[in-house]
């Protein structure tokens, strides 16, 4: 029997205790006893986000938070800078496009860096500018954005707020909403969170609500004006899926618990430990700045990489990522997030060095190996 294991960038393993909590009998979403558990699920979000101000639950993957930024915050024919580094800047343009709004992109080669100067000459050349889209983890190319630099460039411009793409991201590296100054930080259940697909949780600064105000595009179920209203009871406009945010309460509790500054380290060294891993053997990462919530190789000339993917699954129930679009077959994507530990990593690294070696490539697996648990073990406090 395969053992199932997931290293993909989502969804991404969901422990027991959150398990069994989203097995427990359904209640109904306005008792008394729901909107206690809501209550503290929404107070406990602003740890995670690192911010005072309120954030909100959509049920909806993250793609739904992305939209509901983009429909609340603009109005017919707004102008918007779009960072696009990836698939999922990509995305942002997308939901931007299909609202009409009037797009400047930012591009940025794939895996490659962005200069926060670059951002500043972009609104300072194009006034009028709304809204700036980013992202803090680029997942299609394992990139990490300056998103810190980014925010501060933004908060300049009186009248453009930030918005910021965390799915990928939020609960696994540091993003600190208020302290950076981000607008909006959108994020979405499978990724960091421990908890399986079907919510998202986006912030919202008191500049992005005088934006919202005024906002005239489209929208119905993600008018987050409805959203707003119900939250002072700790209530949700719609029905709210009970089962997952019982989850949600769990995943926060061990979170808080955990503290952040303990799980980003966490993460940082299961990332570094992997990079420094296929380094060692030979390889090459994909990105220039790579982020801790996921790392990408690049394969060696002649590996099919949905080969190795596939091989990965059927033969022993890991699964990882390949590359999309114009990366797909040249690399794979080991995902560090959630729920994970030292030995994870290691048999992350494990096993593609064990597929990589049966695909035919000479690489030291045993050398990244050795280096991988010095560093996920001598650092040890
Ligand atoms: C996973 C992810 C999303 C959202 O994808 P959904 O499938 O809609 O949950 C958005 N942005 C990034 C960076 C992601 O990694």
């Amino acid at each position: 029997m395969l053992r199932n294991r997931l290293f993909t960038p989502g969804p991404t393993s969901v422990p027991e205790q959150i398990l069994l909590e989203m097995a427990s009998p359904i209640i109904h979403h306005r008792t008394e006893e729901f909107i206690k558990i809501a209550a503290e699920t929404l107070e406990n979000l602003k740890y995670i986000f690192q911010t005072k101000n309120d954030v909100f639950i959509i049920a909806s993957s993250g793609t739904g938070a992305m939209e509901a930024a983009v429909v609340n915050l603009l109005s017919a024919g707004d102008k918007v800078a779009v960072i696009s580094g990836g698939k999922f800047g990509e995305r942002f343009k997308e939901i931007a496009l299909a609202y009409k709004l009037e797009v400047i992109p930012i591009e940025v080669e794939w895996g490659k860096k962005l200069s926060p100067e670059t951002v500043k000459e972009v609104l300072a050349k194009n006034p009028g500018i709304k809204a700036v889209f980013g992202t803090l983890c680029e997942t299609s190319t394992a990139t990490h954005f300056d998103v810190k630099g980014i925010a501060e460039v933004v908060a300049g411009f009186e009248d453009t707020v930030f918005v910021v793409d965390a799915v990928s991201a939020l609960g696994a590296v540091p993003c600190l909403t208020d302290e950076w100054k981000i607008d909006v930080v959108v994020t979405g259940s499978q990724k960091a969170f421990m908890l399986p697909p079907g919510l998202a949780f986006m912030s919202m600064s008191p500049k992005a609500w005088a934006m919202a105000e005024k906002s005239t595009l489209p929208k119905f179920y993600l008018d987050l004006k409805k959203y707003k209203k119900t939250l002072a009871k700790n209530d949700f406009p719609f029905t709210i899926p009970v089962s997952l945010v019982a989850g949600l309460r769990k995943s926060l509790e061990i979170i808080k618990s955990l503290t952040m500054e303990k799980i980003w380290e966490e993460h940082r060294k299961r990332a570094e430990a992997t990079r420094q891993a296929f380094k060692a053997a030979g390889l090459k990462l994909f990105s220039e700045s790579p982020s801790d919530a996921v790392t990408a190789v690049v394969l060696p000339e002649g590996v099919e990489g949905d080969k190795l993917v596939k091989s990965l699954r059927t033969k022993y129930g890991m699964s990882v990522a390949g590359g999309q679009d114009k990366l797909k077959g040249k690399i794979i994507r080991i995902s560090h997030l959630g729920w994970q530990d030292e030995f994870d990593a290691l048999t992350a690294i494990t096993a593609v060095g064990v597929v990589l070696r049966q695909a035919g490539c000479n690489i030291d697996m045993e050398k990244g190996l050795s280096l991988a648990k010095e560093i996920l073990f001598t650092s040890e406090k």
